[in-house]
């Protein structure tokens, strides 16, 4: 059975909600991932591992993906397409609230893109107190991001953008999108002690940089690593923890808290 949301019917949407389902919405961005990756990276990939998780647990469906992001930074790169923070935010709100007014209680914005991951949270926090609507809000990396430690060949600051672990996913998963002999070794070497330069090595500040400050090409991080098998392998990995977490997800209730959090003392 197809896990697409928008082949649903409005009988069937509306059977969705009474039922308990969740819905995934995948959210990334287009914008340049270097000479080697499509500008489409970040909201494929989001989808990718949504899809592949979804049809692994029975009553969650997909969303077509948010194919726009947060991506100033990139604007000096042609193809970027960026949306403004308060526009970003908007459409996350009002596609959450639409989901909500059919009855949808159990919903996750599946991020692929980190520039999106600031306003996601604030979106996620404003539904919460200004709407009284719940949502849930994560980058797919994080779902596994012990593996990620091991499973990488590069030293910290190759994995950032276009990177080892992008390439390999893509290769992985759409090959025949990907550029592989164009990939360029571009690591992302900061200096300054404060700041972050990798996936895993966040720094104690963090700054926006326009892309054109930190690279030439796009690119950041070390593609050149990137394979197929290992891509492969890291995305059964991360689709295994979102589907361990949507299994979870499906049983959460908002209405009474103790059961996803927890508080053995009061029972
Ligand atoms: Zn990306």
């Amino acid at each position: 059975m197809s896990v697409e949301y928008h082949q649903l019917t409005t009988t069937e949407a509306r059977e969705l909600g009474a039922a308990g389902g969740v819905v995934v919405v995948p959210i990334g961005a287009t914008e340049q991932h270097g000479p080697h990756l499509p500008l489409g990276t970040d909201f494929i990939m989001a989808h990718t591992v949504a899809t592949r998780a979804a049809e692994q647990v029975e009553g969650v469906l997909v969303t077509p993906p948010i194919w726009t992001g947060f991506s100033p930074h990139h604007m000096q790169f042609a193809g970027t397409v960026s949306l403004r923070t308060n526009t970003l935010m908007a459409v996350i709100r009002d596609v959450a609230e639409s989901l909500w007014h059919h009855g949808i209680r159990r919903i996750l914005f599946l991020n692929g893109h980190g520039g999106n991951a600031n306003m996601l949270g604030a979106a996620a926090q404003s539904l919460r107190f200004e709407s009284q609507v719940r949502i849930a809000v994560a980058s797919y990396w994080n779902f596994a991001t012990e593996k990620i430690a091991t499973w990488r060949q590069s030293p910290l600051g190759g994995i950032n953008h276009a990177c080892e672990m992008e390439t390999s996913l893509m290769l992985a998963a759409h090959g025949e999108q990907v550029h592989a002999e164009k990939a360029t070794n571009t690591p992302h070497v900061v200096s300054n002690p404060y700041l972050g330069n990798d996936l895993l090595g966040a720094g104690a500040v963090a700054t926006p940089w326009d892309f054109t400050e930190i690279t030439t090409d796009g690119t950041l991080g070390h593609p050149e690593l990137a394979t197929a098998e290992r891509g492969e392998d890291l995305l059964t990995a991360i689709t295994q923890g979102v589907v361990d977490f949507l299994s979870d997800f499906k049983n959460w209730d908002w209405q009474d808290p103790q059961t996803i959090i927890g508080r053995d003392d009061a029972r």
